[in-house]
């Protein structure tokens, strides 16, 4: 793997390892400490932040994964750390059980997702890692150990949210549920009526997002509804859609017509009109959760307090279209139930996510420079795997176990062998 997802973080380690057993990450610990190397781990490597990056050893868990095991009773499953969640996906789905929620895409290893708070949408679910219950890591001395929320429900809650600060984890317990449906019905709204009625929008289904193309006056709205009763696939065909392959191939090339002040309004106005349309998609959960890979683009994502969402986004269109960013990439806003894990950025708080995406270079640092000033006057945490410049006197008034997941590092990793530049300017 040369470099992240984007390509805006080259991975250029002293050594790039795949390793297959326990023992062996044990080991590679051990000698990393002895010859004074740093040591990281990447997943799919999709994260636009450079949390992977090393000039030590870097490792990937792609050898360490499948599923271990199935408690049925207690509704968990046991899943080796490089397993990518699209495998997990189909292995829980056969046995007949499911992951609660899912993100847009599945391509994430589950240790990457969990990592840095990989959520989906829906008010009241957790991202991905609020629901991990046990975990298996290997500390700063290449020791094995194990937490868990019932033996260790005072430091547990710093783990799954660890940015691969506390060690390499190689082991989840996470809780999965039923196998079950989804019925997506879409529908275009006009901007201010979908902001209105956002209160009712958000709890008239389980899972609630919006996109909107900054410049047009409508959002398509999704409102996704769960069913234990089989719903076949059936997803509309529909050539332009916005998640279809070949709606990319017309965005991507439209995207590379450049992203000037002049054409981008027209261009978003163009693509509301042609792919935002009101349509019911059914099938397994996963199916319906995830969508095509979009095209490269940067994605920066704040989480504000829900009762902000309608005043922040009418900030946020006031700002792009006052200001003239040529934003030309969706605006996507989302909801996710507060947690307790200490970096979390939805912590004892039920947050929206409001994406600060766009392609292509030209006005994209003067647009993020804004966009982050905006989410952090409302009171916004960043997303870990997306781009942000947020410092760290904000880390620590905004989070407040930041100083006790310092304290823990220091005993998991005194050494500072997982640190790597950006991880050190943020936490020390
Ligand atoms: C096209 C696209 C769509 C996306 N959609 C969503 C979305 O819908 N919702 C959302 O919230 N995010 C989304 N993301 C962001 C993505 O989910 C996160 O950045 C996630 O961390 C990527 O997972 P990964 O396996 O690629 O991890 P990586 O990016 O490879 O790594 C992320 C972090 O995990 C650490 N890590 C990896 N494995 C281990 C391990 N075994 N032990 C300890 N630490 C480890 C790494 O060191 C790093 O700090 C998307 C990203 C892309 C590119």
């Amino acid at each position: 793997m040369k470099s992240n997802w984007l390509g805006n973080v080259a991975f250029n380690p002293y050594q790039f390892i795949l390793p297959k057993t326990e023992a062996e990450i044990q080991s590679l610990v051990k000698q990393a400490k002895r010859e004074g190397r740093k040591i990281r781990v990447v997943g799919s490597g999709h994260s636009w932040t450079p949390a992977c990056e090393t000039d030590g050893y870097l490792l990937n868990l792609d050898h360490i994964s499948g599923l271990l095991a199935i408690d049925s009773q207690n509704q968990t499953a046991t899943v080796k750390a490089g397993t990518k969640l699209k495998h997990l996906n189909t292995l829980l789905w056969e046995k007949g059980y499911a992951l609660i929620n899912l993100g847009s895409i599945a391509e994430q290893s589950i240790a990457g997702a969990t990592a840095t708070a990989t959520h989906g949408t829906g008010i009241g679910f957790g991202n991905l890692s609020s629901a991990i219950t046990a975990l298996k890591i290997i500390d700063g001395e290449g020791e094995l150990r194990e937490f868990s929320l019932e033996t260790n429900p005072d430091i547990f809650s710093a783990f799954p949210v660890s940015i691969g600060c506390l060690g390499i984890i190689t082991e989840f317990t996470i809780k999965i549920v039923r196998k079950f449906y989804l019925r997506e019905e879409r529908k275009p709204m006009l901007f201010e009526e979908a902001l209105q009625n956002l209160p009712q929008l958000l709890t008239a289904c389980d899972h609630f997002k919006l996109w909107w193309f900054p410049y047009s006056g409508m959002v398509q709205t999704y409102s996704v509804h769960r069913s234990s009763e089989e719903i076949q696939l059936k997803k509309k065909f529909n050539l332009l859609r916005e998640d279809s392959k070949a709606a990319h191939a017309i965005f991507g090339f439209l995207l590379k017509l450049g992203n000037s002040r002049s054409f981008v309004p027209h261009i978003n106005r163009f693509i509301s009109a042609i792919q935002f349309k009101t349509e019911t998609n059914t099938g397994r959960s996963y199916d319906i959760f995830t969508m095509v890979t979009p095209p490269r683009h940067h994605e920066s994502e704040y989480a504000i307090p829900v009762e902000k969402a309608a005043e922040c986004i009418v900030a946020l269109k006031q700002l792009i279209e006052g200001q003239r960013h040529p934003v030309n990439f969706v605006a996507e806003i989302r909801f996710v139930k507060g947690d307790d894990l200490w970096l979390s950025p939805a912590y004892k708080r039920d947050v929206c996510y409001v994406g600060g995406y766009m392609a292509g270079e030209k006005g994209y640092a003067n647009y993020l420079k804004a966009y982050e000033t905006l989410m952090l006057s409302f009171g916004g945490r960043p997303h870990w795997g997306k781009e942000f410049s947020m410092e760290r006197q904000h880390f620590e008034q905004d989070y407040p176990r930041w100083n006790d997941f310092k304290q823990l590092r220091k005993q998991m990793d005194s050494g500072g062998l997982f640190e790597n530049e950006w991880l050190g300017k943020i936490f020390s």
